[in-house]
């Protein structure tokens, strides 16, 4: 299936999704956010659109970027089919609170019309009434039947263009709901720990459940959800893909942990470098930043370009060889201006 121009599931690159956080009536603020994702490697942005002015910005928004808008509707119907006029790629919907059947059946009519992809997201904190009861609370089986209970009423309702999200704030309900769920549907599946929280937390709790379920051949999209400026959940999302060899080759900059044999410079020169190098994330690059002539030069030297330090100051290492011994005051700038080098020599 295809939101917008891009192919999910299947054999298909895991996509990376985000979701604005500006007003979505302010357009040029949100259309600045959207740039800012798209440019930090985001393929699929997510836009709330919880009421009428904001379904007017929408067709503004998806006239101002090249990339694929999901409309986020809650509780009115008539805002998804507006969305899906307007040409959202996708909209995402809880059947549950969106209506009743009848109001479901309208989006899928208007989306079936114009090629409109349809997420239904299933959250554990909004699981329908007589499920949580039956379950007795919102388990990962009582969130998988919800979804197969959704997935009947869409295929009775003769619509197949879906994708589907069972999200849960809690990192094992969600790799067990989506395990789950995955055994008994082919439908691809957006996956994601919801309410992670903020940026450090947020991004282990998601890269926890979401690795474990991407290692497993799970998921097809993914969202890291932080409480945090959406371009760092982007951010996130592609160490995640990367960690895994899933995700577009990029530039990795391997430091060491640091102990008793390097200089406290070192952390530094590390986090200097990596921010002096973000310009070249997208190239395929390895750096090195070593700390003492234990594993320094052999990390460097299997590196693009590295450093490792010793008692003069830090060697530079160029394509496997020591090429010159800096001061440790100026190695951050020096490896920086290698690797510029290399870069404009790979971009020629
Ligand atoms: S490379 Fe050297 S300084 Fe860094 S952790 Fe290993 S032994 Fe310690």
């Amino acid at each position: 299936m295809k939101v917008g121009a891009v192919a999910i599931g299947g054999d298909n690159p895991i996509a990376i999704q985000s979701m604005t956080n500006t007003p979505t009536t302010d357009i040029c603020a949100t259309l600045a956010q959207i740039e800012r994702l798209r440019e930090a490697g985001c393929q699929i942005v997510r836009v709330a659109v919880p009421d009428e002015p904001a379904l007017a910005a929408f067709a503004a928004l998806v006239a101002g970027t090249s990339l694929p808008l999901v409309a986020d509707i809650h509780f009115d119907y008539r805002l998804a089919v507006g969305a899906i006029e307007r040409g959202a790629a996708e909209v995402r919907i809880n059947p549950g609170n969106i209506g009743g059947y009848n109001h479901v059946r309208e989006v899928l009519t208007a989306a079936a019309k114009h090629g409109t992809a349809v997420r239904i997201g299933v959250n554990s904190g909004s699981l329908p009434h007589e499920v949580r009861t039956r379950f007795g609370a919102a388990t990962p089986e009582a969130m998988v039947e919800t979804a197969l209970l959704y997935r009947r009423e869409m295929q009775d309702m003769g619509f197949s263009n879906l994708i589907f999200s069972l999200k849960s704030s809690d990192v094992q309900a969600t790799i067990r709901a989506n395990t789950l769920f995955s055994a008994q549907s082919d439908y691809p599946l957006h996956i994601g720990v919801t309410e992670a929280g903020t940026l450090l937390r947020g991004a282990v709790r998601s890269a926890v459940g979401i690795s474990v379920l991407l290692a497993n051949g799970i998921g097809d999209t993914i969202r890291v959800s932080l409480t945090a400026d959406p371009v760092e959940e982007v951010r996130v999302a592609k160490e995640i893909l990367a960690s895994l060899n899933l995700g577009r080759k990029q530039l990795r900059v391997v430091s060491c942990p640091t102990c008793a044999r390097t200089s406290p410079e070192l952390i530094f020169i590390a986090e200097t470098t990596e921010n002096n190098l973000e310009e070249f994330n997208d190239l395929p690059l390895k750096i090195a930043v070593m700390g003492c002539s234990v594993n320094g030069p052999g990390e460097a030297r299997d590196a693009d370009v590295g450093i490792a330090l010793a008692a003069s100051g830090a060697v530079l290492f160029r394509g496997g060889e020591a090429v010159e011994l800096v001061p440790l005051s100026e190695a951050a700038a020096r490896l920086t201006q290698e690797v510029r080098v290399l870069a404009a020599s790979l971009t020629k």
